[in-house]
């Protein structure tokens, strides 16, 4: 059976690109690896954040959707994301969010979660993890390597049936139940990736029987990505995603990977991403993110894309 070694990204939407820029790469210590366009909306800015390369697993993007009205969190849908930091380094991140006016919290609880909001309210968490120091940080003017984000540590789905969604996670992406707990009346299950612990391999599927769909909109996850290691894997996913009931859609090249989509019995929407080609594709390293890039077939409009764009800073 074919299995997904971890999360490659999670795809946010969010109202003001530059706002949402300063936030993830002052704020927050992540790289710009790459500034494009949606392919499927070119009007629309497809900014991707990550650790100093964009590996699978340290990315999150953002949809730029300016007149989009704030999201509700609900069921179907990823309701918080915790990037990983390394241990000792919650203190430091606590007074260097207060600093930037961002009210942050401590969850209690076994991750002992930093919890913060983005600009247009997505929820975020920082969690120390053992494994967080043994991966090169991001080291930029304000943060350094003992507080660096290192990828994504847990992704939080909140779901009508857990059931459903863990035989998808089970059955199509090879991933294991880890843990169990209910909390405040809430089931929690823990799903693991196969293989040693790291960046984007925990995911958190919350019961919520009652609570309303979410209503997508800034601040919303759009979607989560897994990995899949290449083209032969990604289509044996695609098959069993078939078996388990789902519709895939047909590969559709991403440049920087190549992607099917599909959502999952609860509504989420999930993509498997090749781990291939990569975001050093169409830029050197000293370079990422730092001119738009489009896919050939969108080259010859550039101009007029470029003039549509809002600025990003
Ligand atoms: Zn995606």
């Amino acid at each position: 059976m074919p299995a997904s070694p971890g999360l490659h990204h999670v795809t946010a939407i969010c109202s003001d690109a530059a706002r949402t820029r300063d936030f993830y790469e002052r704020v927050l210590g992540l790289r710009l690896v790459k500034r494009t366009v949606n392919f499927d909306d070119p009007s629309c800015w497809h900014l991707y954040f990550g650790d100093a390369t964009g590996k699978p697993g340290s990315i999150i993007t953002f949809f730029e959707w300016p007149a989009a009205a704030p999201g509700s969190p609900g069921s179907g849908e990823a309701v918080a994301l915790s990037f990983a930091i390394p241990k000792g380094a919650a203190h430091e991140w606590v007074r260097r969010l207060t600093e930037e006016d961002v009210y942050v919290a401590i969850a209690p609880g076994a991750d002992d979660a930093l919890t913060f909001h983005d600009p247009d309210g997505l929820a975020l968490e920082l969690i120390e993890q053992d494994w967080a120091e043994t991966l090169p940080g991001h080291v930029t003017a304000f943060i350094g390597e003992e507080q660096a984000i290192r990828g994504l540590a847990v992704v939080t789905l909140l779901v009508e049936d857990c059931d459903a969604t863990a035989n998808v996670l089970e059955d199509v992406l090879g991933w294991r139940e880890c843990a169990r707990a209910t909390h405040r009346g809430f089931l929690r299950l823990r799903f693991s990736a196969p293989g040693e612990a790291g960046p984007g391999r925990l995911i958190d599927v919350l019961k919520a029987p009652q609570a309303e769909p979410a209503q997508q909109g800034a601040g919303s996850v759009h979607h989560i990505a897994f990995r899949a290691a290449d083209d032969k894997t990604q289509a044996a996913m695609a098959s069993a995603l078939r078996k388990a009931g789902l519709t895939p859609t047909e590969q559709r090249d991403r440049t920087y990977f190549r992607s099917i989509y599909a959502r999952e019995p609860s509504g989420v929407l999930l993509e498997v991403a090749t781990d291939g080609p990569g975001f050093l594709v169409d830029e050197t390293p000293d370079a990422l993110g730092t001119g738009l890039r489009l896919p050939a077939r969108l080259e010859a409009h550039r101009d007029e894309i470029e003039a549509n764009l809002p600025p990003l800073a």
